[in-house]
């Protein structure tokens, strides 16, 4: 489950991968009669007590081997891969009918079209970044502020960003970040690490075809001299990343706010015009800014002052050919994928031509099409049944807040005011995303995106200075996933997650618990995770804690560190304990907290007795693992453990089950065994 802590928001351009999604059956009554785990998926060949991931999901995996066009394939991936079969019905009949021009059914067929065009897409080659290239190619130095802003507005951010979040003081309004961005291969780790040079040489390669292909090295006067360009601007990054504040440091959220006014900004760095820059951006009238990093701005103030203007129009004219390439010819789609999907994550193939083009017209216009989803797909009965799960897991969480030993009577009563004050979404937003200003039209396949880039950026500006709209969904309903986020002290569940193999209306409710109840869980826990516990009720960034109480909890979280900072992922390579920290406390509160709920639900008689030959704790357990069953690749093993802060399935069930008292009297398990671990090891915090 991915926090959605707003500053992530910043990272995230236009077009996110939206993974998953499945068929929401259309089944009306719960039947519970069964009991949610598939005999299957067991590799019964494996005691629990020895690995309980492979006892677990052992048969899925062997049954769900990779696909050519996956660097990860899971139980949570069937549902992204239905998911998009959905998408692709409702988007298809739109395709193929005739609707008036300025319609979310013209714009949403339309679109898919010209995805699906590739005669033309051959044809146009690398014209549609043309005019784009052209005037990088020309750019001076004094109009670079101004670029750069351009650059912004068409959803772009090299060299560092600028976006709407909200005021860490006053999480009712939205005020100006400012924010490090602009490393094209993603983790500064790569530019950084000596062991990553393979990696290094290969973006190089990238580079260099990209410049020759689009036509920029003819028209900037390198051409024949790509490669050179291409390290050059290689270095840029790498000077760039060496300033870069790590990730583990970037989840203190205290190490990221520094308010200041535009002029003070405009003193840390010298060499951006501000005012032209907040002029373009249509914001000259903000008063505050909240500079992410000011040590990184200082540093690229450096940077920019003793780079030469022709590798920094180079690597600016590299963040249009990247961002572009998956919407141009195959030629630089393939190149595209050769890097990020083979090199970075082991994929063998690229995803068909359909399903590239289904996460555009979901990227671009996601609430238009989660409108016509939702009615076809999402039955009500789901968001009544889930709503009562979530008032069950919240009861579970205050009854555990109140017996905790470790806090203090005054931070336990901030704790419980603030789980009194979640807001809860599930399903879809009670109102919808206006699409008339988005234009699309019959240019061509790239005009469109970045029409929509334009659309976007514009939207989320507009909200600078203004209140926080604490209604908006920061995920579409059609997304399998779920969220926190700490601004407006939500949680929310989009009908894409509301489906097995996390919630099964015809299944009874231990296998429920173990998976949604889980995620409702984790997702609850996020308000008191190492990053969540540091805002209060009104989502103000705030210390509520008495200083002992905060000790204690570090001390508890840090058996948490310490337990994943010792699991090797990969031959020689080891898991970020204090990176995956939100997270795995997350899953460790979600599971104990769910498990509560369950145990209360159980002693009302509202679960089953032994079914398929399994108690309802082994349900409880074998439905958690089941959500994480999963075969996954090398190299995505790798890229994960770098740049996600999510622990690796296996982790997340073998990792964290260790800490759970109740999963060993569920399974048995006894010291000596793998999965055993002494009780004065476990973590305990919520
Ligand atoms: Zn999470």
């Amino acid at each position: 489950m991915n926090k959605t802590i707003t500053l992530s928001a910043m990272a995230a351009l236009l077009f996110v991968v939206f993974t998953s999604s499945t068929p929401m059956t259309t089944k009306v009554k719960p039947k519970k009669s069964k009991s949610g785990i598939t005999a299957s998926n067991l590799d019964k060949s494996v005691k629990p007590s020895s690995d309980f991931y492979q006892y677990a999901c052992g048969g899925w995996m062997k049954l769900n081997p990779l696909g050519a066009e996956y660097a990860r394939y899971g139980s949570f991936d069937v549902l992204g891969e239905n998911n998009q079969k959905q998408l692709q019905e409702l988007v298809v009949k739109l395709a193929g009918q005739k609707n008036a021009f300025g319609t979310v059914e013209q714009k949403v067929g339309d679109l898919y079209k010209m995805g699906m065009d590739t005669v033309t897409l051959q044809n146009q080659g690398a014209q549609p970044i043309q005019k784009e290239l052209q005037k990088i190619a020309g750019l001076q130095r004094r109009d670079l502020s101004t670029t750069l802003a351009e650059m912004s507005l068409e959803g772009l951010h090299p060299f560092f960003g600028l976006f709407g979040s909200s005021d860490p003081d006053n999480s009712n309004m939205t005020i100006a970040y400012l924010w490090q961005t602009g490393l094209g291969i993603g983790d500064r780790d790569y530019y950084l690490e000596a062991d990553q040079q393979k990696i290094r040489d290969e973006y190089v390669r990238l580079m260099a075809k990209m410049f020759q292909m689009s036509g920029y090295s003819k028209q900037a006067g390198f051409d024949g001299k790509e490669t050179e360009m291409a390290q050059r601007v290689l270095a840029l990054e790498t000077m760039m990343a060496s300033n870069f504040v790590d990730k583990t440091t970037l989840r203190d959220p205290y190490q990221t706010i520094h308010k200041c006014t535009p002029d003070e900004f405009q003193k840390m760095i010298p060499a951006i015009n501000v005012q032209q820059y907040l002029k373009t951006l249509n914001l000259s009238n903000i008063d505050i800014v909240n500079v992410g990093q000011p040590t990184y701005f200082a540093g690229l103030n450096n940077i920019l002052s003793v780079s030469d203007m022709e590798v920094i129009r180079a690597y600016m004219a590299w963040n249009v050919i990247n961002a572009a390439a998956s919407f141009l010819s195959d030629d630089f789609v393939n190149a595209d994928f050769d890097f990020y999907g083979k090199v970075l994550s082991g994929k063998q193939e690229n995803r068909p031509r359909w399903k590239r083009v289904i996460g555009t017209v979901d990227g671009c216009l996601g609430e238009a099409l989660g409108q016509m989803y939702v009615k076809t797909y999402f039955p009500a009965e789901a968001k009544t049944r889930m709503e009562q799960l979530v008032k069950n897991l919240q009861w579970a969480l205050g009854e555990r807040i109140k017996a905790s030993k470790w806090m203090t009577e005054e931070t336990k009563k901030n704790a419980l005011d603030k789980l009194a004050t979640f807001k809860v979404k599930i399903g879809y937003p009670d109102k919808w995303r206006d699409y008339s200003a988005l234009e699309i039209k019959n240019d061509s396949y790239y005009d469109n995106v970045l029409r929509a880039r334009r659309f976007e950026s514009a939207y989320r500006l507009s909200k600078i200075g203004k209140p926080v709209d604490k209604d908006e969904w920061q995920m579409t309903p059609q997304t399998v996933n779920a969220y926190y986020e700490p601004n407006t002290n939500e949680i929310c569940f989009p009908a894409g997650i509301l489906q097995p193999p996390f919630f099964d209306m015809d299944a009874d409710d231990a296998a429920n618990y173990g998976a949604i109840g889980v995620v409702i869980g984790h997702e609850m826990t996020h308000g008191f995770d190492d990053q969540g516990r540091n805002y209060d009720l009104n989502g103000n960034l705030t210390d509520w804690w008495t200083e002992a109480d905060s000790k204690a909890f570090e001390e508890r979280a840090q058996v948490l560190v310490n337990h994943f900072n010792n699991i090797e992922v990969a031959p020689g390579v080891y898991g970020n304990g204090s990176f995956t920290l939100g997270e795995n406390i997350a899953d460790n509160g979600g599971l104990n907290v769910s498990y509560t709920a369950f145990q209360k639900a159980k002693s009302e008689d509202a679960i089953k007795g032994d079914m398929d030959g399994f108690t309802p704790e082994q349900r409880f357990f074998l439905a958690y693992a089941g959500v994480w069953a999963a075969n996954i690749r090398p190299e995505e093993i790798l890229r994960r453990t770098k740049e996600d802060p999510h622990s690796l399935g296996r982790w997340r069930v073998n990792g964290t089950l260790p800490h759970i008292d109740a999963f060993y009297q569920a399974f048995g398990i006894q010291p000596g065994d793998p999965m055993y671990l002494a009780p004065e090891k476990r973590a305990r915090i919520w």
